[in-house]
């Protein structure tokens, strides 16, 4: 069934979603209201509504909203640079915080979880295009260690809850997100956000855009309004343990210059781009494969990157003072 088709479905769900504050949390809200169903009820949750790192208030949370379905965001997240220095604390964080959310899921009978992943988890040595099947065929770059065997352990915890209690748990593994709301930290955040920033202080005092490593590294990304879109999707539809990569397809994959390029640009720079080559590349490439959203959803479009940044340094610019940073 293809998204935006209608199928009649009656079941009230209550929808708890970890982590709704952040940057995929708000694309979420959003992309429910532009396409609601009168069955859905949302709760979208920050850590202000208890730290799921902590398993009697993860219960708590779980006791008061009786979810029927969860939608798990909630993780410590952060880019290259702040993987590096603190990959211990990505490690810890997310393996409570993963464990509390599934097992409460499970206690409370919650009919269906999707969590979510990313595909800096695959293997560092690996062939292309990488594919779902390939989790955990080898160690992930040493760079974000941490947080890659975190989160493919929320793969293993799906299928062991699915294969000893018959639960339903999945997950989505999309590639760099990017899009309002993210987090706009110079050093701690993703490569997209972190130059957004830069280039606005650039443009104030006349400078060029200083951009880390070679430029050459490339990435897949992905617009959070999107993402939010194939959540519902998966939310909605999606029926197996096994998890989906949500990518854009191959050949809309680009090299950190070009998108350095395209942010340079929507701020109308007059110094150009400097390398900082001190600075750390990370994994060289990670292209995924979506053939398997492709075979669900042969037509969904993605917005075009540079249109999807634009709207992204509109939302900072008018946004400068709540924005995280
Ligand atoms: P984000 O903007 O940093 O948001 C993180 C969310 O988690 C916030 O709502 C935060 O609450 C909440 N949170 C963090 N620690 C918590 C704790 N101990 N207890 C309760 N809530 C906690 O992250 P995001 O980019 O939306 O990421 C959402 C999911 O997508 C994560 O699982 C991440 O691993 C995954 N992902 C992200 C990317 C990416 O490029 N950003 C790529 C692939 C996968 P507060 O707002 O209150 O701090
Ligand atoms: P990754 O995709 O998981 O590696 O994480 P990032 O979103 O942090 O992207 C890292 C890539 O962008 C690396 O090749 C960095 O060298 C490059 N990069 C260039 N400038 C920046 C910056 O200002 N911040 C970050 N986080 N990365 C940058």
């Amino acid at each position: 069934m293809g998204l935006g088709e209608c199928r009649f479905d009656f079941e009230k769900k209550i929808i708890l979603v970890t982590g709704g504050s952040g940057l995929v949390g708000q694309a979420i809200k959003q992309a429910k209201q532009q396409d609601p169903r009168e069955n859905e009820t949302f709760i979208f949750l920050s850590s202000k509504d208890g730290d799921l790192k902590d398993p009697a208030a993860t219960q708590r949370i779980f006791e008061r909203y009786k979810p029927t379905h969860v939608i798990h965001l909630a993780a410590m997240v952060g880019g290259l640079f702040n993987n590096m220095k603190h990959n211990l604390d990505f490690l810890r964080n997310n393996i409570l915080i993963n464990d509390n959310v599934l097992h409460n899921s499970y206690k409370l009978g919650v009919k269906k979880v999707v969590s979510c992943l990313s595909t800096c988890v695959f293997p560092d040595k690996t062939t292309y295009q990488i594919d779902e099947t390939m989790i955990h065929n080898g160690p992930p770059h040493p760079s974000n260690f941490g947080y890659s065997y975190a989160k493919r352990l929320i793969d293993v915890q799906n299928h062991a809850y699915h294969q000893q209690h018959g639960c339903h748990f999945t997950a989505v593994i999309p590639t760099n997100v990017f899009g309002a709301y993210d987090n706009f930290n110079l050093e701690d955040g993703h490569v997209i956000p972190g130059l957004i920033h830069k280039a606005y202080i650039a443009k104030k005092e006349g400078k060029p855009l200083v951009v880390y490593g070679s430029g050459k590294p490339l990435r897949q990304f992905i617009y959070s309004i999107d993402l939010a879109k194939l959540f519902l999707f998966v939310l909605r539809e999606y029926e197996e343990i096994d998890p989906i990569i949500l990518s854009v397809d191959e050949s809309s994959e680009v090299s950190i210059g070009e998108v350095a390029q395209i942010i340079a640009d929507a701020f109308q720079l007059e110094h150009g781009i400097v390398l900082d080559s001190t600075k750390a590349d990370g994994q060289f490439k990670k292209t995924a494969s979506n053939n398997k959203l492709r075979t669900y959803l042969p037509d969904f479009q993605f917005m075009p990157l540079k249109d999807a940044i634009e709207r992204t340094v509109q939302w900072f610019n008018l946004n400068y003072n709540i924005a995280r940073k």
